[in-house]
């Protein structure tokens, strides 16, 4: 398999924005958007993380006007059912075809205390479940500082990578929790650096045709007039967008990176 034989995938994280209603509009929206723009759908897959709340009106949408994105959540439970309450099972996800699911993501990690054991345990309650977990890694500008840009996120992905089979399919996410919010995207240079590091932990881990398959991602404020430049990468793969990812026609935009690069 070549260098860009991945499909690429452009997920957007809604965060807590949107209610269900304001989900199936957005959702309308966007591909209207993109039909209108004759946008190729097999080109990029898109894949949209509403909040739990959104999920089954989000996921009605799609099927009855077979609006061709892929559906995500933004966490998920290390357990499977039981008295945990607040929390949510991988099993309910798949029941409303959810197909893949945020894991370790920096907000997560920070407001929730959630550190590389219960980002491994998330990680194996979603391929349990047989949901494609979007592994996310990134280091603080402390971090960075200190150790350099791959040390932290290299790191993170070794350890969610523990118990993980070979052929398990998944998707990392290079997130720097300087750049996301926070306007001050990483070079395309420095994503490339990070994201080539993170797909030799995948060699490493789950083997040279893990490590081909496998979709490296960009987050952190990525926009329609930076999104380019991270996809001619040869090892970024897409990206994880947030703030940009509640406008819909910056986020069809960025969808539709190959009409204003030619990658
Ligand atoms: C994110 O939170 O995953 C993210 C990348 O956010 P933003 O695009 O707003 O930086």
């Amino acid at each position: 398999m070549g260098v860009k034989d991945r499909t690429p995938l452009i997920a957007g994280n809604w965060k807590m924005n949107l209610d269900h209603l304001q989900a199936v509009a957005f959702v309308q929206k966007l591909h209207w958007a993109l039909k209108d723009a004759k946008h190729d759908f097999e080109s990029v897959d898109v894949t949209v993380f509403p909040p739990f709340t959104d999920l089954r009106s989000v996921q009605t949408l799609l099927d009855a006007d077979k609006i061709p994105f892929g559906l995500g959540a933004q966490d998920l439970s290390v357990h499977d059912s039981g008295a945990y309450t607040g929390e949510i099972s991988g099993a309910f996800l798949k029941r409303l075809d959810v197909a893949s699911v945020i894991i370790g993501h920096s907000e997560r990690r920070e407001y929730h205390a959630e550190g590389d054991d219960v980002v491994s345990a998330k990680v194996q309650a979603a391929l349990r479940h047989g949901l494609v977990p979007v592994i996310c890694v990134g280091e603080t500008s402390e971090d960075l500082e200190k150790y350099g840009a791959s040390a932290v996120p290299v790191g993170q992905l070794e350890k969610a990578l523990e118990g993980v089979a070979a052929d398990a399919e998944i998707v990392v996410a290079y997130e720097p929790v300087w750049a996301i919010g926070s306007g001050q995207a990483a070079t395309p240079q420095q994503a490339q650096e990070v994201c080539q590091k993170l797909r030799d932990v995948i060699a490493q881990r789950l083997g040279e045709d893990a490590a081909a398959k496998t979709r490296v991602l960009y987050g952190g404020s990525v926009k329609a007039s930076n999104i380019a430049g991270f996809l001619r990468e040869p090892d970024v793969d897409g990206a994880l967008v947030g703030g940009a990812s509640l406008k819909v026609d910056e986020f069809a935009s960025i969808i539709r990176f190959q009409k204003h690069v030619g990658v």
